[in-house]
């Protein structure tokens, strides 16, 4: 019996894809309408999930909800690929039980139809820009980017199931105030029902089928920019929320500056729970970074963090973006120890492994029995261990710095079997 089940878990984890995406649910105090954000079905459409992605970490809700899931196709997204496993979004109709989006699929459908779901969209960069008549091989017909996708004019009898006035309406607001004339919004109504089979596997089909008024936000693959793509898709995303009473805040002014800075904000990063790294400015290689045999475990705070891991080293993902290469250090033994007592600027902090310390000047980590200290960088000659050490900024080569700013520093802990823990010295600029 015991066996049986191992086999089973074993082929359970053979058939599903490798990472399974996030969901969120933002609540305002007031109760509403519930909009379903889902981005990330295709992996090389980042305006489609780095937009869901700010959504999670800089609007706050009064009105309604939203629930998001800002990388569904998640092992796709960090290989920057449409779909490592093929179409996601044309295995909504069946999916075999061997496939591995197999899980993921069963997962969002779930999602999809749960009661207090009242509207969903599919959030992706499509190729060239959707004109009703053919201009070139760019703006034509059979171009899907700039477009609000809607399968059908009309559910009736379902609240929001007016898809053709509503994508009129957000598309309207939308070209208003364009950063160019050709990017403009239009409506591409793919008429699933009657003229097109491949459509009916998709996600917004499942919905509309199962009577859940659904669309597409595409923006163009041909616009290079992402903060641009992204810019279009709050934006369009903000008009629904306005029709459908849904009210909201973000924590930043929607401009593509803004934007811009936004995108460059990747969180940190937690490995095995007695290391975090900042990774904002983190330097494109770490070497000797504390790791495992194996089994590590890396935990991100932005919704797109993820470790791809390669042969000799594991590459830091923000999404399709390559953040930073660590090269591991093996420890297997164990250590008592949880944190270290350091005097920062004079005054004496107790700091637990993976915490910060924000110095003005100086510190100096005391004294622990069976606990040796290693300040990255810092030279001393005498003592094995670098406690009891004044240690100032200039003391410790800048190149050992963890960001390109040079002012975040490893200090590590290890004891006689392995390593202990580290904390990172935040120097004032
Ligand atoms: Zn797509």
């Amino acid at each position: 019996m015991r066996a049986l089940f191992l086999i089973m878990v074993l082929l359970g984890t053979l058939w599903s894809a490798e990472r399974h995406f996030g969901f969120y649910e933002l609540k305002g105090k007031e109760a509403g309408s519930l909009l379903f954000i889902i981005g990330g079905v295709h992996g090389d459409e980042p305006g489609g999930y780095f937009a869901p992605a700010l959504i999670t970490q800089h609007y706050r809700l009064q009105k309604g909800s939203l629930w998001v899931v800002p990388n569904l196709n998640f092992d796709s997204i960090v290989e920057n690929r449409r779909g490592i496993y093929g179409d996601m979004n044309r295995k909504f109709a069946s999916i075999k039980r061997d496939d591995k989006d197999y899980e993921i699929v069963k997962d969002i459908k779930k999602l999809i139809l749960d009661s207090k779901v009242d509207f969903v969209i599919n959030l992706h960069d499509g190729h060239g820009f959707y004109r009703s008549s053919w201009e070139n091989s760019i703006f034509n017909p059979k171009a899907w980017g700039q477009a609000y996708i809607i399968d059908q004019k009309n559910i009736s009898d379902v609240k929001f199931g007016n898809l053709d006035e509503i994508a009129s309406k957000i598309s309207r607001n939308l070209n208003q105030n364009l950063s160019k004339d050709h990017h403009s919004f239009n409506i591409k109504n793919t008429n699933t029902q009657f003229k097109d089979e491949e459509m009916q596997t998709s996600l917004t089909y499942f919905a509309i089928t199962n009577l859940k008024p659904a669309l597409a936000i595409e923006t163009s693959k041909n616009i290079s920019e992402l903060d641009q793509k992204v810019f279009y898709q709050l934006q369009s995303i903000e008009e629904l929320m306005k029709i459908m009473g849904i009210e909201y805040e973000r924590d930043f002014e929607l401009t593509l500056q803004e934007i811009d800075r936004l995108l460059e904000e990747h969180g940190e990063m937690s490995l095995n729970g007695h290391i975090t790294l900042p990774l904002e400015g983190i330097r494109s290689t770490l070497r000797f970074v504390p790791m495992l045999p194996k089994g590590n475990s890396f935990s991100f705070s932005h919704p797109l963090g993820a470790i791809k891991e390669r042969a000799d080293h594991y590459e830091v993902m923000i999404g399709n973006r390559s953040i930073a290469k660590l090269y591991p250090q093996r420890f297997s033994g164990s250590c008592a120890a949880k944190g270290a007592e350091v005097i920062v600027d004079g005054v004496s902090q107790r700091v637990a492994w993976g915490e910060r310390l924000l110095v003005k000047e100086r510190f100096l980590v005391k004294e622990q029995a069976g606990v040796r200290v290693n300040v990255i960088g810092l030279v001393t000659s005498g003592r094995d261990s670098q406690d009891e050490v004044e240690v100032k900024k200039g003391m410790i080569a800048s190149r050992f710095s963890l960001d390109e700013k040079e002012r975040r520093y490893r200090v590590e802990f290890y004891s006689e079997e392995g390593f202990c823990g580290m904390i990172t010295a935040w120097f004032e600029p």
